[in-house]
C-alpha cells in the first residue's frame, strides 16, 4: 500500500536506451519493483525501449498501474509499449509532456539522454516558475548526474540561479532513499520567480 496517500504518482523520466553499465538497468528494475509495491502509480513516455521498457516491465511484473504517454509519431514507429495498464497516444512531444506533468504528483529522472535532460529541466522549470509544487528528484546511479548537479552549483555561485530554486533538485545515488526523499518532501510554495539578482 501506498506509503503516502499525497502520491498517488510518479513520472519517471529515464534513457530510450539502456545506458553502458547493468547498474542502470538495475536501477530502472528497482524503481518499477518499487513504485508498485508502495502502491504508487508510473508514469512515463510509454516506449518499450531501453530503461523506459525496464522501469515498465518492472512495475507491471510487480502489480502497478502503468500509465504510458506516447505521441503518434514515435507509437507508430513501433516503439509503443502495448501491454500497460494504459497507453494515452497524443498528437505532440508538448502534450506528451503536459499530461505526463497532469498525471503525476512529483518527477524523477534516472540516467538517460537528451530526452531525459530536457524533460526534467522542464518540470523543475516549471516548479521555478510556480506552476507546479510537485516534487523533482534525480536518481544518480553511479555519479551519473554527478556533473550535472556541478552544474546547478556553478550556476548558484555564478548568479544565475537562485538557491532555492537550486534547492527543488533533490538528488540521491539510491533509488529506494530518492523515492523515500521524494515521499518526505513537502510541496515547494513558488519560491521568488526568476530574474533580476538571484541571491
Ligand atoms: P533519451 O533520454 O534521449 O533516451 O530520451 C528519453 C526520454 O525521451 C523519455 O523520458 C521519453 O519520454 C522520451 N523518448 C525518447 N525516445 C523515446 C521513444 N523511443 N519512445 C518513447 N519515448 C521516448
Amino acid at each position: 500500500m501506498a506509503d503516502s496517500p499525497s502520491l498517488r504518482r510518479i513520472c519517471v523520466f529515464c534513457g530510450s536506451s539502456s545506458g553502458a553499465r547493468a547498474e542502470y538497468a538495475d536501477a530502472a528494475r528497482t524503481v518499477g519493483r518499487s513504485l508498485a509495491r508502495r502502491g504508487i502509480g508510473l508514469v512515463y513516455g510509454g516506449g518499450s525501449v531501453g530503461l523506459m521498457g525496464i522501469v515498465a516491465d518492472a512495475a507491471l511484473e510487480s502489480g502497478g498501474e502503468v500509465i504510458g504517454v506516447i505521441p503518434k509519431a514515435l507509437a507508430t514507429r513501433e516503439l509503443a509499449h502495448w501491454g500497460l495498464s494504459d497507453l494515452r497516444v497524443v498528437g505532440s512531444m508538448h502534450e506528451r509532456k503536459a499530461l505526463m506533468a497532469d498525471l503525476s504528483d512529483a518527477f524523477v529522472a534516472l540516467p538517460g539522454g537528451l530526452g531525459t535532460f530536457e524533460e526534467f529541466c522542464e518540470v523543475v522549470t516549471w516548479a521555478q516558475l510556480g506552476l507546479h509544487a510537485k516534487p523533482c528528484a534525480l536518481v544518480s546511479i553511479a555519479g551519473y548526474f554527478d556533473g550535472f548537479l556541478e552544474l546547478l552549483d556553478r550556476a548558484v555561485a555564478e548568479g544565475f540561479v537562485r538557491p532555492a530554486h537550486r534547492g527543488l533538485v533533490i538528488a540521491g545515488g539510491e533509488p529506494e532513499a530518492v523515492i523515500d526523499a521524494l515521499l518526505a518532501s513537502r510541496p515547494t510554495p513558488s519560491a521568488a520567480p526568476p530574474g533580476g539578482d538571484p541571491r
